[in-house]
């Protein structure tokens, strides 16, 4: 066995508490210590808008940070970079907490396959779920297809034990050259800010990093939990943990969240089922790599959807954040100004571009990866279809969110829709929720008119959910 330090690879994981993989390469580096890597890859920074990159800069910086200066940043290809360093420092090993999806069990499996040339192993300690994806299983040992089935087996495994952060003896990067391309991007990348990825974006009030995440998980745990069955829903207000972005980068494991949120009281069991659906998705993607991209449902994958230069227009309009109908507006561009999105105007949003605009749901889904800083491929892909119907359970096509009688019960003095459509600051409910009756008459000055009519396209929705459905 090599003697070098242990390389710990960070990639869904930029924190230093409760991390199972960090423990075991303190272990494996013994006296040799421990080098911290982290590679930027372009096939995951390809899709990412720039909110999210941003984001993840400002996570690498805080993780810097609290590593004393010792995170080695990387760019190119994971599966000619990592080997190249981990021969270059005689590593005895390559330790990651594992990837369950589809892109990242791929890049795992050609590095460890690389690795192994040099006898060097590729250790998977722990992962970002609290239940490893492929965990729960039916009495059959089949997956799971129906949420409320997986949450009673996925509550019974534990108890999730929570890791102190460990005391690392963090290496500096080698002087010695490996390959010239490392050592020159290194001598990029290492410090602080990098070029491009973080240019002029805001991300809302999300402070990256670990600290930023505990501080988020400390304020829920201690004052909104208990409200939060209650509050969750109401788009004004900060009902909800706010952890999304955090989870996403591993800046907080769930586990964490799950420990400390632990009551029996309503809002704590709520939370605790939200924290499930996450796990869920990423267990169904596991299964079914495809529903990345595909409808799930096979009766539903003849729907016809709009395309051509109208559709264009109207997805466009979405986008913008300028529909004409307040509720959409006010969601799509709270997305555009924070890069988030509440989870009822998520539901909203996407109801209102699949079901009365008729757009394809990965059209939706796909501006949603490029904009969230959230932006996570299980919960994204599974949240679309569950909106659009065509995903695991609960939602079926025909449930069509009226976006009008949403508002009216999720925003009733308009707070949320006034904050982001400053067009109608002035307005008051229920003209608010549908300025000028939907006629466009009495619309405040730039103010678009609906682009499209709610009651006639819900019937258009139904009739092609009818007719898919009916050649099945
Ligand atoms: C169309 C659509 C797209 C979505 N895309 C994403 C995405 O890319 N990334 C993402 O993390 N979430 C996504 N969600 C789920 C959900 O909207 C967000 O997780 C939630 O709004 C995050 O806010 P929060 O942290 O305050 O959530 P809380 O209400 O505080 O919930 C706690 C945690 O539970 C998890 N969670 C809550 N609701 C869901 C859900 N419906 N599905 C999966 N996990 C959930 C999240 O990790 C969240 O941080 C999407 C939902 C829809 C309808």
């Amino acid at each position: 066995m090599n003697q070098g330090p242990a390389i710990m690879w960070f990639r869904r994981d930029l924190r230093l508490g409760d991390h199972p993989a960090l423990h075991e390469a303190v272990r494996v580096g013994a006296e040799a210590g421990v080098l911290g890597v982290f590679v930027l890859d372009d096939a995951l920074l390809a899709p990412s808008g720039k909110p999210r990159a941003a984001f993840l800069a400002g996570c690498l910086d805080a993780l810097n940070e609290a590593m004393g200066g010792h995170l080695v940043i990387l760019k190119g290809d994971p599966s000619i970079v990592i080997p190249d360093l981990a021969r270059g420092i005689n590593a005895s090993a390559v330790v990651v907490s594992a990837d369950f999806g589809p892109y990242g069990q791929q890049r795992d499996s050609a590095v460890e396959a690389i690795l192994a040339l040099d006898r060097i192993p590729l250790e998977r300690v722990g992962s970002s779920y609290a239940v490893d994806p492929g965990t729960v299983l039916s009495d059959k040992g089949a997956p799971l297809k129906v949420f409320t089935a997986f949450r009673r087996r996925w509550e019974i495994i534990g108890p999730h034990v929570v890791l102190d952060a460990p005391d690392v003896s963090w290496v500096d990067f080698p002087s010695m050259a490996t390959t010239s391309q490392i050592v020159d991007d290194a001598g990029r990348m290492r410090p602080q800010r990098f070029d491009g990825l973080d240019d002029g974006v805001t991300v809302g009030s999300f402070e990256p990093g670990e600290a930023a995440a505990l501080a988020r998980l400390d304020e829920f745990a201690g004052a909104k939990a208990s409200y939060y069955r209650d509050m969750r829903d109401i788009m004004a207000e900060p009902g909800t943990s706010g952890l999304s972005p955090y989870l996403r980068f591993g800046c907080i494991h769930p586990r964490t969240a799950l420990a400390l949120v632990n009551g029996d009281d309503e809002g704590s069991t709520t939370f605790r089922s939200e924290i499930c659906w996450r796990e869920f998705y990423a267990d169904v993607l596991f299964h079914e790599p495809q529903s990345a991209r595909e409808t799930l449902q096979p009766s539903l994958a003849d729907l016809r959807w709009d395309d051509g230069e109208i559709a264009e227009g109207r997805f466009q309009a979405w986008a913008r954040g300028e529909t004409g109908i307040p509720l959409v507006d006010a969601g799509m561009r709270q997305l555009l100004a924070e890069g988030w999105m509440h989870n009822r105007t998520r539901m909203i949003c996407a109801s209102f571009l699949v079901k009365h605009l008729h757009i394809d749901w990965r059209w939706g889904a796909r501006w949603f990866m490029d904009r969230l800083i959230d932006g996570d491929l299980a919960s994204n892909s599974h949240g679309w279809q569950w909106t659009a119907g065509t995903g695991t359970d609960a939602a079926p096509f025909h449930r069509i969110f009226s976006p009008i009688a949403q508002a009216e019960r999720f925003d009733a003095a308009g707070t949320y829709i006034r904050r982001y459509v400053s067009e109608l600051a002035t307005v008051e409910p229920p003209q608010l929720y549908e300025p000028g009756g939907g006629s466009g008459l009495l619309r405040p000055d730039g103010y678009p008119a609906p682009i499209v009519d709610l009651k006639a396209e819900r019937e258009e929705a139904l009739s092609r959910f009818a007719h898919a459905r009916g050649r099945s």
